[in-house]
């Protein structure tokens, strides 16, 4: 019995599953949740039948709830792979939360296995070798999956505008494809990005040269921002550095950062954050005999906020020194015609004027061409993470790469 992939939930950005199975062996590649606002028929969610499929291991890209929300429906029995910081940043989030039952599952070894970039594992006849990319989180992997007859490429979320970006069709071309010696079959693409065509990809680089300038006037900063980020995090905050600003954040956004600069940090002083610190307002500062909240006034801050009521009362404590507010999230969160549209937020961000300023996780059209060309497989392109899926039909690619777009492999 020859390769078969089953593609569930493609058709929309998130929640999207993909079951890669031989005669022996099945993986299953993410189980995420839906993304907020998708109700109705159209929001289904990927069902599998646990009984009925044998699964026999599910690896995850990265650590997005579109990606890894839903690993409590796994059956017990099934062993689970995702990166080491990737479980760090879900045991974070599910200590913040008192989930005793998800942090079980984490931290139980015998059962996640931890992927390392360019570690083959393997599960029965199917090898999954894990290559870094660049996406808005970190210790995201696209997935080279190598079966007896076929050897496919599923990409995870990515992008090539982030920190990590210049590397990606470095990894591509020297790794993926041994420099043409290992030609892939079935590519299996996300296309976030394809009903927002046209749109430039502002990079992180841009972000924090943004930042730098508009911190030359504004010392007092609430950054609307996922504590998950890393990069965008990682552009306010050198942002910030370079006059003197130190990082805040509560108990659970210093976790956060605390595990991003014990491990991305340990390669590159980008990620260090060695001035982030855990908000104490009244913590008097040793051998500097001021509260943390004087030095915060004295030499500014980036604070890394929700846009929750909790929070108006940390903007107040600081409002006779003007503090300003950031948005950087996916401005669809404060456009009433989007599914995701979010009201508290919007209303939030209106209230303090917040200034957006953001950089996507995704690849814009041209580079999903680009990874397309490239890569071109040699059966099928099978688009997921999309609601434009026939959008990658008038993709600048070769014709005969066109006629291979199809929606699964069985
Ligand atoms: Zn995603
Ligand atoms: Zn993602």
């Amino acid at each position: 019995m020859g390769t078969k992939i089953k593609v569930l939930r493609g058709d929309q950005i998130g929640g999207c599953v993909v079951l890669v199975s031989t005669g022996q062996a099945k993986i299953c590649i993410d189980f995420g949740e839906n993304l907020p606002g998708q109700e109705g028929e159209e929001g289904k969610r990927a069902e599998i039948h646990w009984d009925d499929e044998k699964v026999d291991a599910v690896f995850f890209t990265h650590y997005h709830g579109d990606h890894m929300g839903r690993f409590m429906e796994i059956p017990a029995h099934v062993p689970l792979y995702m990166g080491s910081v990737s479980r760090q940043v879900l045991v974070n989030i599910n200590r913040a939360l008192h989930r005793e039952a998800e942090l079980a599952v984490l931290l139980d070894e015998d059962r996640v296995g931890c992927l390392k970039a360019d570690c083959p594992v393997e599960v029965g006849d199917i090898r999954v070798t894990p290559y870094l990319v660049d996406h808005s989180a970190y210790d995201a992997y696209m997935f080279l999956i190598e079966t007896p007859d076929k050897t496919i490429l599923h990409t995870g979320d990515y992008r090539n505008h982030g920190y990590r970006g210049k590397a990606l069709f470095d990894v591509i071309g020297k790794y993926i494809l041994c420099h043409g010696k290992r030609p892939v079959d079935i590519l299996i693409t996300e296309g976030t990005m394809m009903n927002r065509m046209g749109e430039k990809a502002y990079s992180e680089a841009g972000l924090f040269q943004e930042a730098k300038e508009l911190f030359k006037d504004h010392r007092h900063v609430f950054l609307l921002c996922s504590s998950t980020n890393l990069d965008s995090l990682a552009s306010f905050y050198h942002a910030g550095a370079i006059y003197g600003m130190g990082m805040y954040g509560n108990s659970y956004v210093y976790s956060q950062l605390k595990t991003f600069r014990e491990t991305a940090g340990r390669a590159t002083p980008l990620y260090d954050f060695k001035y982030a610190y855990e908000v104490r307002f009244d913590f008097v500062l040793p051998g500097v005999g001021m509260t943390q909240e004087e030095w915060m006034r004295k030499n500014g801050f980036v604070t890394v906020i929700k846009g929750e009521p909790g929070y108006e009362k940390w903007i107040k404590r600081f409002v006779d020194l003007k503090p300003i507010v950031i948005y950087s999230m996916w401005k669809g969160y404060l456009d009433p015609g989007q599914k995701a549209y979010d009201k508290k937020l919007h209303d939030f961000v209106r209230k303090y004027h917040a200034i957006p300023m953001h950089t996507s996780g995704h690849a814009p059209a041209e580079v999903i061409e680009e990874v397309i060309n490239r890569v071109s497989p040699r059966e099928a392109i099978i688009p997921i993470h999309t609601e434009n899926r026939e959008g990658f039909l008038n993709l600048k690619i070769k014709e005969e790469l066109k006629g291979r777009i199809r929606l699964s492999y069985e």
